[in-house]
């Protein structure tokens, strides 16, 4: 993966079949949680 997300100690994990990925924004330390759209 090389995905840039942007945000510090990212933690993946799936809820209801969607994989979120959570960590901190880089520039601010806000939680960020991102949804991954991953189509198989
Ligand atoms: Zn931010």
């Amino acid at each position: 993966m090389e995905m840039d997300l942007g945000m510090v100690n990212p933690i993946e994990y799936e809820l209801d079949g969607i994989i979120y990925v959570e960590g901190n924004c880089k520039k601010c330390g806000e939680k960020v949680v991102t949804e991954l759209d991953d189509e198989e």
